[in-house]
């Protein structure tokens, strides 16, 4: 028995939300009393995949192909199969991140196996294995049993710190089989930006709305999370204006995020923006209307006109920085 872990990489280097899975799952096999084996696909350095045993995995099951770089959900699915066959486990972690949230549903029809979506706590084994996870848009909880000999949970990005330990996993080139039927989308272009911080794995994220009148104006947003080594985004309709890419749009039908800090800068508040940012762990809100709902859901609220509160908090970040 064991427990697998998908530990998924960007541009060789295993994802923040991926480590969190790796330490997830290892906590769940330590309970278990069994090992926790991280599985990765395409080019990844060997030290990157052994540094995995800091976060609690004994072993690395590596598919070394170049056109997994980008993991295509189909073959991925494949590979986490037979990986599950081979090591004989019966819980299988993914992040809730974009590709967890492609192959785990994939991984959960294949095998028969139960599957939650987006935990936020470790599963109770009192009552079976009942797994913590926000619904209605984080309004509430819900716990979640998991009845199937086999067990799929996806671990929501940012819901638990991490703490590396000092353990080396083995490292196992692993054969999958793949055939080129298995490939069934091809990835055209990877766009970046470089110095950006990815949204979905940001510890701080500063966020912009149409208080901010124009485009023009979003660079007290970037020197603010430029200063505090933050990502940035935005809300819908400054997306849907086109002041912003639409990767920066969070919200009920934008991305969720859950960083440890949140800063909203000219956003009212509405419940679909709420949505996608009320898991983050403190929220500061500067707009000018004392009555804009967002100051119900702060920790933090500055009333005051943004392009004169947002200049002067870099400044006093920049000065405590040094
Ligand atoms: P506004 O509502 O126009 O608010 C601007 C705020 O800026 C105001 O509170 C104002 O007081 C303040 N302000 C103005 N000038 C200044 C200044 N100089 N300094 C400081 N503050 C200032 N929205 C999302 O964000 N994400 C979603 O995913 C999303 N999904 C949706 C889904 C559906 C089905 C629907 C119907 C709506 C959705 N929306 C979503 C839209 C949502 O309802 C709001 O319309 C939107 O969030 C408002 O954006 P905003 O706060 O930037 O703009």
């Amino acid at each position: 028995m064991s427990v697998i872990i998908f530990a998924d990489q960007f541009q060789g280097k295993v994802k923040k939300s991926a480590l969190e899975a790796v330490q997830y799952g290892a906590k769940i096999a330590q309970q278990l009393g069994i090992p926790a084996v991280a599985v990765a696909v395409g080019e990844i350095d060997g030290t990157e995949l052994s540094a995995l045993g800091q976060y609690g995995a004994s072993k690395v099951l590596h598919v070394a192909d170049g056109r997994l770089n980008e993991p295509e959900a189909g073959a991925v699915t494949k590979i986490v199969a037979e990986a599950v066959a081979k090591e004989n486990a019966s819980v299988i972690v993914f992040s809730h991140n974009f590709a967890g949230r492609s192959i785990a549903p994939q991984l959960s029809a294949r095998l028969k196996a139960g599957f939650v979506a987006g935990a936020i706590g470790l599963p109770d084994y009192s009552a079976g294995f009942v797994v913590k996870k926000n619904v209605f848009s984080g309004k509430a909880f819900a716990n979640v049993s998991i009845t199937t000999d086999k067990k799929i949970v996806s671990v929501m990005p940012n819901s638990f710190s991490l703490s590396p330990g000092s353990g080396s996993a083995s490292v196992e080139a692993f054969a999958a089989g793949l055939s080129d039927a298995d490939f069934k989308i091809k990835t055209v272009k990877v766009e970046t930006v470089s110095g950006e911080v990815p949204l979905t794995e940001a510890e701080i994220v500063v966020s912009g709305g149409r208080g901010l009148k124009g485009p023009e104006h979003w660079g007290i947003v970037e020197d603010l999370a430029h200063t505090l080594g933050a990502a940035t985004a935005c809300s819908r309709p400054v997306a849907d204006s086109g002041w912003r890419p639409h990767h920066e749009h969070v919200g009920q039908t934008g991305f969720t995020v859950r960083p440890n800090l949140y800063i909203a800068i000219g956003i009212s508040g509405a419940i679909q923006h709420l949505a996608g940012v009320n898991g983050s762990k403190t929220i500061v809100v500067i707009n000018k209307d004392p009555e804009a709902p967002f100051f119900k859901a702060a920790d933090y609220g500055i009333v005051g006109d943004a392009f004169e509160v947002v200049p002067k908090l870099t400044e006093a970040v920049k000065k405590y920085k040094g």
